[in-house]
């Protein structure tokens, strides 16, 4: 079965997600894959799989791989809706369902939350699932979020010799109380496991260490990485920080002027090791409400790397793998953190996890660090959402976020913005 078949119950919707998945153990990156279904009719909208790592058909031998931190299955089907759902006239997200191989992460839970589907789930994840602990209470959620997670989340029943109940409420997912074979679910269980730490390794292998990179500050104008860094952000290679980890009052103009430009009043700063400003960028929200300042950033940065590290020109791929860095070593700078209440939070924190793949070294501050927080709220409660990810994001990424530290930073962003009249996006 494949998009625009209809399916009859949720052995055949789990199914079509497992297709994916064996796709995407072919493709050798995370074997992960899932397909929305329309819940009225059973129709398949459209089936994706993860794409992390990506092939190319480049002379690069072998071929750079790692290509979206954030390109896992579930994150790509919220994307397919939102871009298509005009031109094909789809149904509102709470009449879909999404249908995954694998418990979803915190970033895929925060995306499929922010965008209101219906979820049904093949498989647990013990390490990086937002059900981790199997109970169905969600506990790396903000509580409004919990709740909404049990009222429109459902985890099928599996039969014999596992004999797994149904977890889930009787309306909301597609074919929910439904049962699929012991032998779909052990198939997408253990393709992802047998791909999850090839991947981790190859993805957090990808590049040279800080310490052998050269400065891109001293690439000439003509060179191709610098012009594919201006061409993504204008302010790319102009402001540089003494330290990456302790910014200055440098990033208030780049940050404030690239937010009064972006949908929702936010930017990203992304500083490599030398403290260079690689990119400063706003979200694409009203393209899709999940494309934020945080997810274009790192998404776009790993995009440019893997056309500059796959190019044809091998002069292009040498001089992109010595001065371009793997975006763990990265330090973000968010204008401002979303609401930790929201689902928004909790895509961050899962996709700036996704980003480090790995913990590096021990860090502080945090390469993680936002300049302003929403009205009422404190660091302490951007700190304990982040406490409550699942296993993966506190030990392997070790997520936690501060705040800047330069109050003078704080202090110019806070004038700037007062000065532009930008106000707060809405809470939520
Ligand atoms: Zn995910």
């Amino acid at each position: 079965m494949k998009a625009n078949d209809f399916t009859q119950n949720a052995q055949q919707a789990v199914a079509i997600a497992a297709n994916q998945a064996l796709l995407a153990s072919r493709q050798a990156t995370f074997a992960v894959g899932g397909c929305i279904i329309e819940n009225s009719t059973g129709k398949v909208l459209v089936a994706l799989h993860n794409r992390v790592l990506e092939p190319s058909a480049s002379q690069a031998q072998p071929a750079f791989r790692l290509h979206d931190p954030t390109g896992h299955g579930e994150r790509r089907l919220v994307d397919w809706y939102f871009d298509n759902q005009q031109r094909l006239a789809l149904p509102p997200a709470h009449e879909l369902t999404v249908i995954t191989t694998l418990d979803p992460c915190a970033m895929c839970a925060g995306a499929l939350l922010t965008a209101g589907f219906n979820v049904a789930v093949s498989a647990l994840d013990t390490f990086a699932g937002i059900n981790h602990d199997g109970r169905f209470e969600f506990p790396g959620l903000p509580a409004a979020l919990r709740l909404r997670a049990q009222a429109t989340w459902g985890y099928y029943a599996v039969g014999s010799p596992f004999d797994r109940d149904y977890v889930g409420p009787s309306k909301g997912p597609v074919y929910a109380g439904e049962r699929i074979d012991a032998a779909t679910m052990c198939l997408t269980r253990s393709l992802f496991e047998v791909s999850v730490n090839l991947v981790h390794d190859e993805s957090s292998n990808a590049g040279l260490p800080p310490s052998a990179l050269k400065d891109p500050i001293t690439l000439p104008s003509r060179s191709m990485v610098r012009q594919a860094l201006t061409g993504l952000s204008p302010w790319s290679l102009r402001i540089k920080s003494a330290d990456p980890r302790l910014p200055g009052i440098e990033l208030a103009e780049p940050l404030v002027d690239t937010a009064l430009a972006a949908d929702t009043c936010n930017a990203v700063a992304l500083l490599d090791p030398f403290g260079n400003l690689l990119a400063c960028l706003g979200g694409d929200e009203t393209r899709s409400p999940i494309r934020t300042a945080f997810m274009e950033t790192t998404r776009s940065y790993a995009a440019l790397r893997w056309n500059l590290m796959n190019h044809d020109d091998p002069q292009v791929r040498d001089e992109a793998h010595q001065h371009l860095t793997h975006p763990r070593y990265c330090t973000f700078v968010l204008l401002r953190f979303p609401d930790p209440a929201g689902s928004e939070a909790v895509m961050t924190l899962g996709a700036y996890g996704s980003t480090m793949e790995r913990h590096t070294a021990p860090s502080f501050p945090s390469s993680l660090q936002y300049v302003l927080l929403p009205t009422g709220c404190t660091a302490k409660d951007v700190a304990r959402l982040a406490q409550n990810l699942p296993p993966f994001y506190t030990s392997n990424a070790q997520v936690a976020p501060c705040q800047v530290l330069d109050p003078n930073l704080m202090q110019e962003v806070t004038t700037r913005l007062g000065q532009a009249q930008c106000s707060e996006p809405a809470a939520g």
